[in-house]
């Protein structure tokens, strides 16, 4: 029998049927497929960064290595960081943390999990965002929750937060709500009336926020805003922060939770219990990355601005196709509802094989971030130009452009 026969026989826990996934790495798989077989591809599948860590963090954790930083350290991380998570995060957020409030994990993603088996008890019911990061649902669901789904509205400036359903799917079961401001995919940001509304929201049916803030740090002008911030909202607030995006260390896997000390402290025990604690000598470049030279990070933020534009130039020149200016992350959400009904296309999956197959044009849609909402009749891609150069934009994008002309 072949070890994958052997698989089939295996009686996995229950639990296992309701674990998902991030379907973003099956595209990458098929356009990996098309690069073997010679053709070009733009990859704008895939929210990672080509640019490189910059070398004061990278020298950092080198000299932690020679200097013996290879042993096991303390399991919420070593002070130096957590003072320095406490001072950055509480700056730029106008609160106070001190290392208490801070528990190192390895990315932003372990966070997720951590914060729900912290405090979500069985049938309890979240509040989380689709279209969204993908782990939200899936983890709610395998920690036995009841996943409750709220959207977004195109405006003619901005998408909007779905409020009323949020209000409306709030029952005696709701516990949670997650709230990823500064959004992936949509890149959409709360107004400070929608941060308000929700904060009162969350003090009203006594919410506990897992706010995912990602993006906090990647954006192109204004200031962003954290609803931890917002009266008797730190208490009741975990916040997800992660190096990855903002020092290009997606590969590091370097990240924390911020929040009140009796939910930091059961996320420690519970690092005790997974990884016992993040790499060592990784956080001595955390430490360099918030206290250096921020020159490297305002110079890929830069580079970021000019890829965003020639996307933002490239996709409002399509026929069918427009697209809000989004200020933070690196994805824009272009509406293609007419380009897929020029084409003739039945639907966001056939639209994305088509511009694959025919101009190497590789992204995800709206439904890799889950599955769309009652009434929702649009169609939405979503393009990550932070592991693509300025010219295979104008040049891919330019093909996706003379194919749907080739329909007019
Ligand atoms: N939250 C959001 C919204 C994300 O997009 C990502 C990464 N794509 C993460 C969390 C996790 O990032 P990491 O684990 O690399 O910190």
């Amino acid at each position: 029998m072949s070890p994958a026969a052997h698989a089939r026989d295996v009686d996995l826990a229950q639990r296992v049927a309701r674990l998902g996934t991030e379907t973003v790495f099956a595209v990458s798989a098929e356009a990996a497929a098309l690069a073997v077989q010679g053709k070009t591809i733009y990859p704008f599948h895939l929210g990672d960064l080509d640019l490189p860590t910059p070398e004061n963090i990278v020298e950092a954790s080198l000299a932690a290595i020679r200097d013996g930083k290879t042993t096991y350290c303390p399991n919420a991380g070593i002070p130096e960081l957590r003072d320095a998570l406490a001072a950055d995060i509480g700056r730029a957020r106008g609160l106070e943390y001190t290392r208490e409030n801070v528990s190192v994990q390895p990315g932003g993603k372990p966070v997720i999990g951590k914060f729900l088996l912290a405090l979500m008890d069985p049938g309890d019911e979240v509040l989380y965002p689709n279209p969204g990061f993908p782990i939200y649902s899936s983890l709610i669901e395998f920690l036995g929750g009841v996943a409750v789904p709220y959207g977004f509205r195109e405006g003619a400036e901005r998408f909007d937060l779905d409020l009323e359903a949020i209000e409306r799917r709030i029952t005696p079961r709701t516990r949670l709500l997650i709230l990823n401001d500064l959004h992936n995919p949509t890149a959409a940001e709360c107004s400070a009336e929608e941060l308000e509304r929700l904060a009162e929201l969350a003090l009203e049916h006594d919410l506990f926020v897992l706010s995912d803030e990602a993006y906090f740090d990647v954006r192109f002008q204004g200031a962003s805003r954290s609803i931890a911030a917002l009266p008797g909202m730190a208490e009741r607030t975990v916040i997800l922060y992660t190096f990855s995006k903002k020092y290009a260390m997606t590969g590091w896997r370097l990240g924390a939770a911020i929040g009140p000390k009796p939910v930091v402290d059961v996320i420690t025990t519970l690092n005790v219990n997974m990884e016992s604690c993040t790499s060592h000598f990784t956080q001595y470049g955390g430490v360099a990355a918030l206290t250096g030279d921020q020159a490297a990070a305002r110079a890929m933020m830069a580079t970021l601005k000019g890829r965003r534009d020639a996307a933002l130039a490239a996709l409002n020149a399509t026929p069918g196709v427009h697209c809000l200016t989004p200020e933070t992350t690196f994805y824009v959400y272009p509406n293609v509802t007419g380009a897929v009904k020029l084409t003739g296309c039945d639907g966001h999956e056939s639209f994305r094989k088509l511009v694959l197959e025919r101009t190497g044009v590789s992204f995800c849609t709206r439904l890799h971030f889950g599955p769309a909402l009652e009434g929702e009749d649009q169609y939405y891609l979503r393009l990550a130009y932070s592991g693509v150069s300025t010219a295979q934009i104008q040049e891919g994008l330019g093909k996706l452009k003379a194919l749907i002309e080739s329909y007019t």
